[in-house]
């Protein structure tokens, strides 16, 4: 019999089995506690359940865990690149930035990704499968143990598409609400590049995530160019799921703009985006494309002069700041590196 992968148990699941092995309700916080707030990695160690449970529980569950691959610490600004090794010999990447506010990792949802986005690196070899709700919680337990660094916010930005990943996703939040150290969601960022259908299901689930929002063209000419996803959304389909999440939420969406020389960042692709912002309460997130070794895509020279236009209009936009730039690598190149050079 295949063990259950019991990190992926929300609490509700996680009592029922427990109800179903006779035991009392309680022991499912106790063990809730040991895995998710003690963090164990064995059944052995849940020294206040008894003998014989814990032998019951280590047949029929297995505690996950994953194992470093690559760590590359930059020596500019303490961030740290993770690449973790899956149980079936997969590999995702995670980073740990720090920053003034406090520490944010980001975090894997998929090994590879379909959407296809002509200018990302995780997408250059398609899709290999989803990871489970528990593969998401360990890049956090695996980075904080041993970074010895407390992780205060959350982005999903790594490798992926969350949305792709939806059912998975969702328990993952589930089990990083009701455990731990009671991570509120609000530290949580979820980034998409505009699956819409399911933009409206996380809206009436209420977690009170934000929503980033990759955008990077303003037009659904350039857009469908550049992201494939705009055939399927297009521009006025995902901005009104967008109003949409705010208006059910009161989160204010994140729209991240990457820029990439003469694609993107002219002047008129600024009043675009004004034009598409309008009025809306958002923030603008510009970001300086990382030039990808698969792709001719270069960095815009213009980003100062696209954000005061931005800026001028009234809009919010911030430049992302540039970490880790000694050990710069385009979110899912580590990955793809060390598939082509296993050695490295
Ligand atoms: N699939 C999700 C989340 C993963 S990508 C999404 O599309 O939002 C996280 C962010 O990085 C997205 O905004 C994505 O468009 C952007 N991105 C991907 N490759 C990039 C690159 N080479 N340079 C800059 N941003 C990139």
């Amino acid at each position: 019999m295949e063990q259950i992968d019991i990190l992926s148990l929300e609490k509700s699941a996680l009592a029922d089995a427990v109800a179903q092995m006779g035991e009392k309700s309680f022991r499912a916080g106790q063990i809730y506690d040991w895995l998710h707030v003690k963090r164990v990695r064995d059944f052995s160690e849940m020294s206040n359940l008894s003998a014989q449970f814990r032998e019951e529980l280590s047949r029929k569950f297995c505690v996950k865990h994953l194992k470093i691959k690559k760590r590359l610490v930059s020596s500019i600004d303490n961030t740290v690149k993770y690449l973790y090794e899956l149980p079936d010999g997969e590999a995702v990447e995670c980073v740990l930035m720090e920053y003034k506010h406090g520490n944010s990792l980001c975090i894997s949802s998929q090994v590879g990704c379909k959407m296809g986005c002509k200018f990302c690196a995780s997408t250059v070899a398609g899709w290999v499968r989803n990871l489970e709700p528990s593969e998401m919680l360990l890049q956090i337990y695996e980075t904080e143990r041993d970074s010895g660094r407390h992780v205060d916010s959350i982005v999903m930005m790594g490798i992926g598409e969350p949305l792709d990943n939806f059912d998975n996703v969702v328990k993952f939040l589930e089990i990083l609400n009701a455990g731990g150290e009671g991570m509120s969601l609000r530290h949580l960022s979820l980034s998409t590049c505009g699956v819409v259908d399911k933009i409206y299901k996380l809206a009436e689930l209420k977690l009170g995530v934000t929503l980033s929002v990759s955008l990077h063209a303003a037009t659904d000419e350039k857009r469908g160019e550049i992201m494939p996803i705009n055939h399927k959304y297009d521009l006025k389909t995902l901005m009104t799921a967008c109003d949409d999440y705010f208006k059910a939420t009161g989160r204010r969406i994140s729209f991240e703009y990457s820029l990439i020389e003469g694609v993107n960042d002219t002047e008129q692709s600024a009043e675009e985006l004004i034009k598409l912002i309008g009025k809306r309460n958002c923030h603008v997130n510009l970001i300086p494309i990382n030039e990808i070794k698969e792709r001719e895509f270069k960095k815009s020279r213009f980003v100062e002069r696209f954000k005061k236009r931005l800026t001028d209009a009234g809009i919010n936009a911030t430049v992302r700041r540039t970490l880790g730039a000694d050990i710069n690598a385009a979110c899912g190149q580590l990955r793809r590196d060390s598939e082509n050079f296993p050695d490295n």
